[in-house]
């Protein structure tokens, strides 16, 4: 298995694409830590699963935005398991609203959620990696980080400054053979999506070239790839999941 003996945190991984990712990183191999905010039931109901596939799981409450539960979570999963291989920055949110009418508790939620947890996990888990000579950070995007979303303002801006992240990281950390990459979903079938309005996913669907939303798997599939030393010369990049919804 070509993740075996690697260990993993996933941010947000109780459900979604963050679950799909657990589960996928597991069957190949890792071991796995993951944080919940509120849902403890379904993250140990996750970690169950995780462990019935033969690996280990370490389940933690910690919300991405702090910067001191992310520093706590690494110290934590480098208690449990010893070392530190895979860090996938997948927690997200979005709380919609126009630009003339978005509150600052809007703006600032959404940024510190998306984007500063970005931040905070990749500052706890940079310095392992670069001891080490050796680690994976895959950043969860959006393609509205890379074209604008009407009505998503906070949340393309915080997308959009993940890319920028992801490629400064990249360059920091490629020295030490860390690969620093970020995967951008469309419209992807989760808990998420399903809350938006039926207007939402008609106009994802004429957008979509393959004809359908995509499904947590198949995101999950390339974060696990791209944690592979198969993709060990794949840095900096965006890649895109989308069925072709932006091209
Ligand atoms: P989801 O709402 O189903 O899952 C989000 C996860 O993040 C949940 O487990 C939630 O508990 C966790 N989370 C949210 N805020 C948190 C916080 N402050 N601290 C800790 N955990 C927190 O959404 P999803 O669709 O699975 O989204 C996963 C990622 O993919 C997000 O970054 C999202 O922006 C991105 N994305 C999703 C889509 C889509 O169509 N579903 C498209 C593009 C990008």
């Amino acid at each position: 298995m070509e993740l075996e003996g690697k260990v993993a945190i996933v941010t947000g991984g109780t459900r979604g694409i963050g679950r799909a990712i657990v589960l996928d990183l597991a069957a190949n191999g890792a071991d796995v830590a993951l944080n919940y905010r509120q849902s403890a039931d379904l993250a140990h109901e996750l970690a169950g699963a995780v462990r019935e596939m033969g690996r280990r799981a370490l389940v933690v409450q910690a919300d991405v935005s702090s910067f001191d539960d992310a520093q706590m979570m690494v110290q934590q999963a480098l208690d449990e398991f010893g070392r530190l291989d895979i860090l996938v920055n997948n927690a997200g949110m979005n709380w919609d609203g126009v630009v003339w009418k978005m509150t600052e508790e809007q703006w600032d939620r959404v940024i510190d959620v998306d984007l500063k947890g970005t931040f905070n996990y990749t500052r706890a888990a940079a310095p392992v990696f670069r001891e080490r000579g050796a680690g994976k950070i895959v950043n969860i995007t959006s393609i509205n980080g890379l074209r604008g979303k009407f009505g998503q303002s906070n949340y393309s801006a915080a997308k959009a400054g993940v890319i920028g992240f992801t490629k400064a990281c990249a360059r920091e950390l490629g020295r030490y053979s860390v690969n620093v990459n970020a995967v951008a979903p469309g419209l992807i079938e989760t808990e998420m999506v399903k809350d938006a309005p039926e207007s939402v996913r008609d106009m994802a669907l004429a957008e979509i070239v393959l004809g359908r939303l995509g499904l947590p798997e198949e995101v999950a599939h390339v974060v696990t790839f791209l944690c592979t030393e198969k993709a060990r010369h794949i840095t900096g990049q965006v890649i895109q999941v989308d069925g072709g919804q932006y091209i």
